[in-house]
C-alpha cells in the first residue's frame, strides 16, 4: 500500500465517502470511537420515536385492537420479508422470531426430522460458543447427535450420517468469512443441508443466500442491523423445504387458524409455522427501524467501505504499531474477512479496558484477541486514526499493564 495516511488524508476519506451522511442518523457520542457495532449496533436516530409510537399509540391506545390495526400480527413476516431483501431470500422465506440461539435450535430439530436415516449435525469446533451448545441440546432431544471438527477437516468428516452441516458465515473472533456457495454445495453433495448462521454477516457484507445454496439461516437482529438489545433473530428456510418442515416448539401463533382454538397443531402455510407464540412487538418495532434504514443504503457501497475502513486499520497498525506484539488474527486478504479486525496481542484484555478508558470502544475475546468492528455506516476513516493512535499512546504509557486490569469484568 501506499504512505502511511495521517489523520488528515483520513479526514479527507471522510469528506469523499458517500455514506458520510448516514452516520449523523444514528446516535453517536461526540468524542467516542465506537467499534463494537458487531456486538451491539447503534441506535438509528428515527427508532426512539418509532419505539414510543408502538408503547403510546398502539399499545396505549389501540390496546387490543392493534393486533389487526396496527399489524402486529403480520410482523414478523413483514420484517421477515424485508430482511429477506437483505440476505438474497424470497419474500415468505424469513420470518423474525426469538433470539438467535433459538431459532437455531428449531432449525436443527427441523432438518434432523426432514433427514431421516441421517442422524449428525455436523460443525467446526471454532464456531461460537452458543450454536456448539444449542446444537448439542437439540440434537440430544432430536435423536442426533453433533460431530464436532477443526475447520480444516470439515470436509473430511461429510459423509452419509451427516444430516446438516451448521456453519458460522464470517467467525465471530477472527472476521474470518466461509465460502459460501462451495460449502453448500459440498454439504449438498453429501446429501446434507446446509444451515448458515449470519450474525456477523448481516449488515456487515452482501448475502446471497438462494444463490449461494443456503438451506437455513439465522441471523442477529441487534448487531449490525442496529435492532438494540435482545432483538428477534432472522430465521430463513427455502422455500422447497416450507412443505416438509416441521416446527419442534409448534405453537398456537404457527397454526394455520390461531384463533380456532383447535386442540391440535396445524402447521400455518409456508414459514409461518416456524412462528411459536407471540411475537416480541416492542423489540420487532426496533429491529424494523433499523432494517429500513438498511434498505436505503447500498450494499455494495457500504461493503466497499468496510473493506477500506479495514485496510486503513490494518495498514496504521503494521505502520505504526510495528514493533507492539501484535498479529493479525483477521484474514489479510479483505475478500475473505468480514467487517471486523481482530488482533492478537499478549496482554489484549488490558488493551482493550485501557482503550475504553480513552474512548475507544472495541471488545475482547478469549484468550488474547482484541477485537474491533467497524460498522460502515456510522465509523468514520478518522475513528479509525484515532483508535490505533490512543493504541499507540496506550502501549507507550504502559497503562495496559496497569493491575487494575488485572480482573475481568463480566462483560467485554
Ligand atoms: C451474536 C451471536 C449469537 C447470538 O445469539 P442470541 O441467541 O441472539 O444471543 C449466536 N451466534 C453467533 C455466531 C453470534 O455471533
Amino acid at each position: 500500500m501506499s504512505a502511511t495516511p495521517d489523520r488528515t488524508a483520513c479526514a479527507d476519506l471522510d469528506a469523499a465517502d458517500p455514506l458520510a451522511g448516514v452516520r449523523d442518523r444514528f446516535v453517536v457520542r461526540d468524542g467516542l470511537v465506537y467499534l463494537d457495532g458487531n456486538s451491539l449496533g447503534a441506535l438509528p436516530l428515527q427508532t426512539p420515536s418509532r419505539v414510543a409510537a408502538a408503547v403510546e399509540q398502539e399499545w396505549g391506545q389501540g390496546l387490543v385492537r392493534s393486533w389487526m390495526d396496527a399489524q402486529w400480527m403480520d410482523a414478523p413476516v413483514r420484517v421477515g420479508d424485508k430482511l429477506a431483501r437483505m440476505i438474497g431470500a424470497s419474500p415468505g422465506e424469513v420470518v423474525v422470531a426469538e433470539s438467535t440461539t433459538v431459532c437455531l435450535f428449531k432449525l436443527i430439530c427441523a432438518g434432523l426430522a426432514m433427514q431421516r436415516g441421517r442422524t449428525v449435525v455436523l460443525t467446526e469446533e471454532e464456531n461460537f460458543h452458543s450454536d456448539l451448545y444449542v446444537a448439542a441440546g437439540a440434537a440430544r432431544l432430536c435423536g442426533g447427535t453433533v460431530g464436532v471438527v477443526p475447520r480444516a477437516r470439515l470436509l473430511d468428516a461429510l459423509d452419509d450420517r451427516v444430516a446438516v452441516v451448521m456453519h458460522t458465515h464470517v467467525d465471530f473472533r477472527t472476521g474470518f468469512m466461509h465460502d459460501m456457495r462451495g460449502l453448500s454445495a459440498a454439504a449438498h453433495e453429501a446429501g446434507a443441508l446446509a444451515l448458515w448462521d449470519l450474525c456477523h454477516s448481516v449488515g456487515a457484507v452482501p448475502l446471497q443466500v438462494n444463490a449461494d445454496g443456503a438451506d437455513m439461516a439465522v441471523g442477529c437482529g441487534y448487531k449490525y442491523l442496529n435492532g438494540g438489545p435482545g432483538a428477534p433473530a432472522l430465521l430463513h428456510v427455502r422455500s422447497s423445504l416450507h412443505e416438509a418442515l416441521r416446527n419442534p416448539i409448534p405453537g398456537w401463533l404457527g397454526h394455520a387458524a390461531p384463533f380456532a382454538f383447535e386442540p391440535s397443531h396445524r402447521p400455518a402455510a409456508g414459514l409461518g409455522s416456524m412462528i411459536t407464540g407471540t411475537p416480541h412487538i416492542l423489540q420487532l418495532a426496533a429491529l424494523e427501524s433499523g432494517v429500513d434504514l438498511w434498505l436505503e443504503i447500498d450494499m455494495a457501497v457500504a461493503r466497499e467501505k468496510s473493506i477500506a475502513l479495514g485496510e486503513l486499520f490494518i495498514q496504521l497498525v503494521e505502520d505504526r504499531l510495528d514493533n507492539a506484539g501484535f498479529t493479525l488474527a483477521s484474514p489479510r486478504d479483505p475478500e475473505r474477512r468480514g467487517s471486523q479486525v481482530s488482533l492478537v496481542h499478549p496482554k489484549a484484555y488490558g488493551i482493550v479496558r485501557g482503550l475504553i478508558e480513552r474512548g475507544v470502544v472495541g471488545d475482547f475475546r478469549a484468550p488474547d484477541i482484541c477485537r474491533f468492528g467497524l460498522a460502515p455506516l456510522y465509523t468514520r476513516y478518522v475513528d479509525v486514526w484515532d483508535a490505533v493512535e490512543r493504541m499507540g499512546n496506550l502501549l507507550s504509557d504502559g497503562d495496559h499493564l496497569d493491575e487494575r486490569f488485572a480482573e475481568k469484568v463480566a462483560v467485554t
